[in-house]
């Protein structure tokens, strides 16, 4: 510890801490405008200045390092007067009314504490004022020249959007491209209105709709990345998020869908009766109604045809403790395994390789590793869309000299601040990673302390990826030999290196052997169990990682275990017994339907109509169940096209839980307004149902803790994670007690184990998606930074006015060898059918090969992907199919 003086009070600060951060740990409240936790200190407001014993002038506090024996003085008469004068310069022609309309903001404060409203007497200008953007209101009049937008765009969201223009008082705060903020490069993180002391950079909702009331810290709705975010409300209507400063995961930064992409709860179209569909024609019921309704549907369908002729879905959005009461009302309820989710269309391809190879099928290391690793490689991955936090922290990674290699068909975002990109042909996934593990081998690049004694399977493995030559696949691949051989040399020879994966590795026929290609690169290497490593899957929604958790899996229980493991501490918990017969994923209970097999889905939270691949087969089969219950907060395709039963939910923002994010941390959900009209929770439906089939006594909770207290009971390794330590923040499981601080990094001990881990030796099946005369490109599929998955809340947001329709991205010379100009609308057929869309013509793509988005069922754009799935769990392969495009 350090001793200093504190206006004349001794006190105890920690070596290394500025005299700003001293004076905050006690309590000592200096004036700053340039400061921000986030942003490295600069120094140029001067508010902060204090006196020193032994300087000859006062010094910014912001700046300063404290040291041993300081004598310092914060607010003598001439530290306030100076700061006053300096509150007089910067506020000479700044607009009154902007202190009269927001009197709380930080600047607006400090000119009302100094007593110099009254000197105010400037107004807005016209010119000044640029109002481009969807969300972000921007008046310049109300600059000071701080520079935190500046510097946040830069230091955090790694943008370098806003620039500082002229010197001295001539300085002019403007977007790069010097016009507007809508044109530029914004990715409207809204960290610089976040940042802002003034109100120059606002928020339009609270511009319209006025200051925030209460606020609620939460967890984001969106991808799994879990960003924690406080919410602002007005009248019950939520008007405002900003990015939780000591969240675990985003640390002070939100993407554009966690800060403005949250209007879906007020949408005008929201379900909020329960409904029957009779004769075709949707009719409003009350609750009692729609619970008898399925109760006696699903007994008599159940009597008929037995319990496997039905299946329940959990959900991504949904909570923990509901996809544990989906998962539960499922097996003791109805008696079947049926139950999946939707993590069989994105990642159950990475939970069962890595589960298989290493015995969890979750990430190994945690988001704070990003910091710590000296190379990453991304595979199938993008992301400062599709992940944008995580995005932007391995940006400024990059940017402070950790070295990436990226593995995708596009040129994507972080391939242009990598070493390597390695523009692998879509489909040859396994033939690329095996050569880089022919590589590693061959140029004895592995780990030799942890090769071959601590490794299984060394000799045959060796002896295997021989075959995988760089040179052997790079005209397979698309990718030069000499490209695959440096990215190898990158990852194995700056440890410790982690990968981090996507739906780009896992949706193929070879999915999960794409997962395992990667725990092959980091057993040889020794990058599994340390910091800065391992591998690391990017969950695409925000509690898929929970969902087939919680057991919304057929072949899983609660905590990932095997059903024939684990059924007799299940049954003892649940007093009830366990159906051990296979339960059908998702994909098998439409090929059950289709031989009339399967009767009845509850689909709580899923639009598989929209998302499932072949939409038009899954749509007739969905249309030919007996009963389809959709539970959702919107009519969505699956309801408007093949639904029975409509049951309306609350949002996350109307209930209490907890979400699991992609690094295994459970944070808790809070309520932050009441559900609209009749909305329920989840899981009130659930135990609902269940009471009206005369189950109700395993589903009688009062409360969403009390779900989560018997999760505790059937899972060891949440155990110890309690709701009151949840209050603090996120836990990482495994956590078995309660004095258990939880778990970043797993597998510590892996090279150690008696038994070791073994590399497998993963063969390559080509799809049979292949080009040819008729079908002469391939499309892969993916999101766009400003919508998610099937659209159904961000098309309801102030994201929709950014990015408003789904685009085809093709190469500029296939489009003018095809006719096809800039966002002219396209058809895009395949085997399996076609759907119309806009092309946008990009650099990014390679001739033969086009991406496309899918959110909108404008588009249907997964009528056109096919009926291929990886051949252990069935996940469909979305990222290649052989298409044709045409003008329309
Ligand atoms: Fe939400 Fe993901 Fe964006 Fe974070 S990165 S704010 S969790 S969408």
């Amino acid at each position: 510890m350090l001793q200093v003086t504190i206006n004349g009070q001794p006190v105890q600060c920690q070596p290394g801490q500025t005299i700003l951060s001293g004076l905050r740990t006690v309590r000592v409240d200096v004036p700053t405008l340039c400061d921000d936790p986030r942003l490295a200190p600069v120094g140029a407001c001067r508010l902060c200045v204090v006196e020193v014993d032994g300087q000859s002038r006062p010094v910014a506090a912001c700046t300063t390092p404290l040291e041993p024996g300081m004598v310092i003085r914060t607010h003598t008469p001439e530290l306030e007067e100076c700061r006053r004068t300096l509150l007089r310069l910067l506020s000479q022609n700044y607009p009154v009314q902007a202190v009269e309309r927001d009197p709380l903001s930080p600047f607006h404060r400090l000119v009302r504490t100094y007593g110099l409203e009254h000197e105010l007497h400037g107004k807005s200008q016209a010119a000044l004022v640029d109002d481009s953007h969807a969300c972000i209101h921007v008046d310049m009049s109300q600059c000071i020249s701080c520079f935190r937008c500046v510097r946040i765009c830069h230091e955090v969201a790694g943008q370098d959007v806003w620039r500082a223009w002229n010197r001295g008082d001539r300085t002019e705060i403007l977007p790069a491209n010097q016009t507007n903020l809508r044109d530029s490069t914004c990715v409207s993180c809204g960290a610089c209105v976040d940042t802002c002391p003034t109100g120059a950079l606002a928020d339009k909702s609270v511009l319209a709709l006025g200051p925030v009331e209460h606020e609620i810290r939460t967890v984001c709705p969106y991808c799994g990345t879990g960003c924690e975010m406080h919410v602002g409300t007005r009248a019950g209507r939520l008007i405002s998020s900003r990015p939780v400063m000591d969240a675990a995961v985003n640390k002070g930064h939100l993407c554009v869908k966690g800060r403005y992409g949250l209007e879906f709860v007020h949408a005008p179209d929201r379900i909020t009766t329960p409904m029957i569909r009779q004769d075709g024609e949707w009719r409003s019921v009350s609750w009692g109604e729609a619970i008898s309704f399925v109760a006696e549907r699903l007994g008599q369908i159940v009597a008929e045809h037995g319990p496997d002729s039905v299946g329940i879905l959990g959900s991504a959005r949904a909570t923990n403790e509901e996809n544990y009461l989906a998962q539960k009302f499922a097996r003791i309820v109805i008696g079947t395994n049926n139950v999946d989710c939707c993590a069989r269309v994105c990642h159950a391809p990475t939970a069962a390789g890595m589960k298989m190879m290493l015995g969890t099928g979750a990430a190994t290391n945690s988001f704070d590793d990003i910091e710590l690793a000296k190379a990453i490689l991304i595979c199938g991955a993008n992301p400062t869309e599709n992940h944008p936090i995580v995005g932007a922290r391995i940006k400024q990674a990059a940017l402070r000299g950790t070295k990436l290699i990226v593995i995708d068909p596009r040129r994507i975002e972080l391939a242009e601040c990598a070493q390597i990109h390695l523009q692998l042909r879509p489909g040859t996934n396994i033939a690329l990673l095996n050569a880089v593990a022919c590589t590693i081998v061959e140029e004895r690049l592995f780990d030799p302390a942890v090769v071959p004694e601590h490794i299984g399977d060394w000799a045959h493995f060796q002896t295997f990826v021989a075959d995988f030559t760089p040179e052997r696949v790079a005209e397979q691949c698309g990718v030069k030999a000499e490209l695959i051989r440096a990215a190898a040399r990158v990852y194995a020879e700056n440890n410790p290196a982690m990968s981090i994966h996507g739906l780009g590795v896992t949706e193929h026929v070879q999915g999960t052997e794409g997962v395992m290609c990667l725990v092959n690169l980091a057993l040889l290497t020794g990058n599994v169990g340390i910091p800065g490593a391992g591998v690391n899957p990017l969950r695409g929604q925000n509690n898929v990682q929970g969902s087939a958790h919680m057991g919304c899996d057929p072949g899983i229980l609660t905590g990932s275990v095997p059903i024939a493991e684990r059924a007799a501490r299940f049954e003892s918990a649940w007093g009830a017994s366990l159906p051990m017969r296979p339960g059908l994923n998702l994909l098998k209970m439409i090929d059950a339907a289709n031989k009339g097999e399967f009767k009845a889905l509850w689909a709580m939270g899923y639009d598989l109509a929209l998302t499932n691949p072949v939409a038009g087969a899954t749509i007739r089969t969905l249309q030919g169940l007996e009963l389809v219950i959709v539970q959702d907060m919107f009519l969505t395709e699956t309801a408007r096209l093949a639904g029975t039963v409509f049951l309306p939910v609350a949002s996350s923002f109307e209930k209490d839980g907890t979400f699991m994010n992609s690094e295994r941390r459970i944070q808790r959900v809070r309520k932050v307004i009441e559900p609209p009209r009749e909305c329920r929770t989840d899981w009130r439906i659930i135990c609902d149902v269940a009471e009206e089939v005369g189950r109700g006594t395993g589903f009688s909770f009062a409360s969403a803790e009390e779900i989560w207290e018997e999760i505790r009971t059937v899972w060891p390794a949440g155990a110890g994670i309690t709701y009151r330590r949840l209050e603090a923040a996120g836990i990482q499981w495994p956590c078995p007690t309660e004095d258990h601080p939880g778990t970043g990094i797993l597998h510590k001990d892996i090279y150690a184990a008696d038994e070791p881990p073994s590399l497998r030796r993963i063969r390559y099946s080509p799809t049979s998606e292949t080009t040819g005369a008729d079908y002469p490109f391939l499309l892969t599929t993916g999101r766009a930074l400003y919508q998610f998955n099937a659209g159904t809340m961000t098309s309801r947001s102030q994201t929709q006015q950014l990015r408003p329709v789904d685009l085809l991205l093709i190469c500029p010379a296939d489009a003018q060898t095809l006719g096809i100009a800039e966002h002219q609308l396209v058809r895009i057929s395949s085997h399996y059918g076609e759907a119309t869309i806009r092309a946008s013509i990009s650099t990014q793509m390679r001739p033969g090969e086009l991406f496309a988005t899918f959110h909108s069922p404008d588009t249907f754009l997964n009528r056109v992907i096919s009926s291929h799935r990886d051949r252990f769990v069935q996940t469909p392969e979305y990222k290649v199919t052989a298409v044709r495009v045409e003008p329309t």
